[in-house]
């Protein structure tokens, strides 16, 4: 039997859970792109979208998916020829390098492989050996979602600094902003990236530059640069369609203006990462419990202070993996995520994968209950597993939330 009816979850990393109010928000007739009140409310969107990146710096919005901005950011920092050196933790981390590898930037990966954080100390080197001071920028996942391994940005600031190296800080925060702590400024980043679909709790198609006034200055000669990705404009306008070199994303536009007044304005920046902080620990609870009863169930990465915030990467054992998540959408209603770069398509381990995802618009009950189904799953499926799970989980949220 199913026991899915009722209201579906997709507890993927990203897109993730729309707040109805958002729904809402966007559920309007088409306003008038050149005067009026969409052109006042967008002016109000500016200060918000400094403060989600903790920034006092620059911001430009793009009609566009993750992919997209980091074309957005390559494009206003390289020119063909330009170097750049990627620290990889996971699948996401190597498909930037591809994408500024494919327009003439040499790119110097080091991949820590999916499970370990960047060694800050073989970053160092690695700059300290480019004695002509080559390297344009390096570019780092916040958190890689493919692994949910969490890079340390003031390590990874110190690593430059240390190496006195000039080299621009650029941080791809897709899956972790508006969920794990960022602080642009504070933290000597010069360029962040991030998109609508995830943290910020809109559909996907709008994405985000943060430029530090070093990085502009640094950038303003790049080659690559063309006028639709020029962060100029987008950023400064002052024409209103110029912020978009066309026609504005209206309704994707009124749904961030309500996401960014559930974060700041109501919730607050702080108490968003605490409540995703404390959401994570219970599925790591949950994990932990069933891996002392089957010790092929595990967490991707073992070490608590490396993991994200938003998502969270574990081994099942093939094919079990798959098997749980399909239960669990079609009988439970709860969506998990694929694994995705832990192994290939054709590699029959590529079932033991999965992600279940905790960003955004997600609460005590919605975590507690994927883990409660995905206990079921297992009982339905005859995984084996160790006991106590959902306890340990409630725990978490349970010691949290006394006071
Ligand atoms: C989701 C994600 C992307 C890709 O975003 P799309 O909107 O799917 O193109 C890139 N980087 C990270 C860290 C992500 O989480």
């Amino acid at each position: 039997m199913t026991l899915g009816f009722g209201r579906p979850y997709l507890a993927i990393p990203g897109p993730s859970v729309m707040p109805d109010r958002v729904l809402r928000a966007m559920h309007q007739a088409s306003p008038n792109i050149y005067e009026g009140p969409l052109t006042e409310m967008v002016q109000t969107l500016w200060p918000d979208l400094r403060a989600v990146a903790c920034t006092t710096q620059n911001v430009a919005i793009y009609i566009a998916n993750g992919h997209a901005v980091w074309e957005a950011a390559n494009a206003n920092m390289f020119s063909r020829g330009d170097k750049a050196l990627v620290l990889a933790t996971g699948h996401f981390g190597l498909s930037w390098a591809g994408t500024a590898r494919a327009v003439g930037v040499e790119v110097e990966v080091l991949d820590f492989g999916k499970s370990n954080a960047a060694d800050m100390g073989r970053v160092e080197a690695a700059l300290r050996a480019d004695v002509h001071h080559e390297i344009r920028a390096v570019l780092t996942t916040h958190v890689d979602t493919a692994s949910s391994l969490r890079t340390d940005i003031p390590a990874l600031r110190a690593a430059i600094d240390a190496a006195k190296h000039p080299a621009l800080l650029v941080v791809d925060c897709i899956a972790s902003l508006g969920c794990d702590e960022f602080r642009m400024d504070e933290w000597g980043v010069d360029v962040t990236v991030s998109a609508s679909q995830k943290g910020l709790m809109v559909p996907p198609g709008m994405g985000f530059v943060w430029f530090s006034e070093k990085a502009r200055a640094v950038c303003r000669t790049s080659g690559l640069r063309t006028p639709y990705w020029d962060w100029g404009p987008r950023a400064d306008g002052p024409d209103f369609w110029q912020y978009w070199n066309g026609t504005a994303p209206t309704h994707h536009l009124f749904g961030l203006r309500e996401s960014l007044n559930m974060i700041l304005h109501e919730e607050g920046l702080a108490n968003v990462w605490a409540r995703h902080a404390v959401l994570a620990g219970s599925v790591w609870a949950a994990i932990d419990a069933w891996n002392a009863g089957n010790p092929e169930i595990a967490m991707n990465v073992a070490d608590a202070k490396h993991r994200s915030h938003a998502v969270t990467a574990a081994r099942f054992g093939a094919p079990h993996a798959t098997r749980l998540r399909e239960w669990t959408e079609h009988r439970a209603g709860v969506t998990l995520g694929i694994g995705l770069g832990m192994a290939t398509q054709s590699d029959p381990t590529s079932s033991g994968f999965l992600r279940v995802g905790h960003m955004g618009h997600v609460n005590a009950h919605m975590t507690l209950g994927a883990l409660a189904v995905m206990e079921a799953g297992m009982v339905a499926l005859n995984i084996p597993h160790g006991s106590g799970a959902l306890a340990a989980a409630a725990a978490v949220i349970g010691r949290a939330a006394r006071d």
